[in-house]
């Protein structure tokens, strides 16, 4: 019999790859977002556009028991839409209510198993002031003390899973993704990430010119190839462990480096400066310590790699807007 999965969030950036890497698996898939993906088209063979924080309307498309359940809808976005307060409100409200209703439809259809994608937002931001030496390991979560609303919702959510495990015999997977990027996501905006926001600047820049890098350039972070994340999710899902699990890369390396790394790729001569902006914490890092444990895998691709493809790609993007604005 054919296996079916819901992915929900499948109209963004992870849903769409995961949506293409179940399709290759052979699944049916149902994908479930506000909008279509922005990028390609959906590869999913039933794709519902709608509002997962009504609970009629989750209901209807959670309508049978998937052998494999995916949430990953959100209200996110880089740090110039969490870091600034002014969407506060709408990302815990939006994101917990997205969280309450999926859990319960599944609950309800007796599917044992729903994945949940929280993030590394969810760390203290005491244990992350040191950019040479940020603690993410998975039993630093407490005394809790995200340094965002968006980290707080995160946190409830991912307790909500665990909790359903203990008192409904569920066996929900939850994953802590670190700062994922690659092609087919938010490039322009203000919800983009940093590694598709210095493409874009690079991208856009002339030669012999500059590009703005938010902050001192010294916060650190790592990076982690979308192909390897939906590898991860995939596994964790289909193993025993329910985590929480971080799922992200431990090549960390600083903002500046990041961006330098773009223009090497790029191979113009572009020079960077650094203004003050919003930043989130100092430093983060995946701790791999866990996940090379309990599922004997963690993500190894080099992200000078990931990012190559992935500047290319918004190159690309870049170009064709060019394009069709002077047509
Ligand atoms: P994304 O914004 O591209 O995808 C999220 C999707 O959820 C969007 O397409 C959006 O339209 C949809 N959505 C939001 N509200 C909805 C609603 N009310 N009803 C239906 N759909 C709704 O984000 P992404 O980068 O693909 O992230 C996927 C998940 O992974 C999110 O939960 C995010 O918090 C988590 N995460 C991502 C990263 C990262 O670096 N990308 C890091 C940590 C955690």
């Amino acid at each position: 019999m054919t296996k079916t999965a819901l992915v929900c969030g499948a109209g963004g950036f992870i849903g769409g790859h995961l949506v293409k890497r179940l399709k290759k698996e052979g699944f049916w898939v149902r994908g479930v977002d506000l909008k279509f993906h922005e990028y390609c088209e959906t590869e999913a063979d039933d794709f519902v556009i709608g509002d997962l924080r009504d609970q009629q309307f989750v209901r209807s498309v959670i309508d049978r028991r998937f052998d494999e359940v995916y949430q990953l809808a959100a209200d996110m976005g880089g740090a110039g839409y969490i870091f600034t307060g002014e969407n506060d409100a709408d990302i815990m409200h939006n994101s917990a209510t997205i969280n309450l209703n999926v859990l319960d439809a599944c609950h309800k259809r007796t599917i044992k198993r729903v994945f949940y994608s929280s993030s590394a937002c969810m760390y203290p931001e005491h244990n992350q002031l040191d950019p040479d030496n940020p603690n993410c390991a998975e039993d630093s979560a407490y005394p809790a003390n995200p340094d965002s609303e968006y980290g707080w919702e995160k946190l409830f959510s991912e307790r909500l899973y665990l909790a359903y495990n203990r008192n409904y015999g569920m066996q929900n997977r939850v994953a802590r993704y670190h700062n994922i990027f690659g092609p087919e996501g938010t490039w322009d905006g203000g919800k983009e990430k940093a590694p598709a926001a210095m493409s874009r600047k690079v991208a856009m820049a002339a030669d012999g010119g500059k590009i703005e890098v938010w902050g001192d350039g010294k916060q650190t972070r790592s990076f982690l190839y979308v192909d390897e994340c939906v590898e991860g999710t995939i596994r964790l899902l289909r193993s025993e462990f329910e985590g929480p699990v971080n799922i992200g890369s431990e090549e960390m390396v600083s903002i500046n480096q990041l961006a330098q790394m773009v223009i090497d790729l790029s191979e113009k001569d572009i020079g960077i400066e650094n203004i003050p902006g919003p930043l989130g914490v100092r430093g983060r890092n995946s701790d791999n310590r866990l996940i090379r444990d309990r599922l004997g895998w963690e993500p190894s691709q080099a992200l000078i790699d990931g990012m190559s493809v992935t500047y290319d790609w918004i190159k690309g993007q870049v170009d064709k807007k060019h394009n069709q604005k002077k047509a």
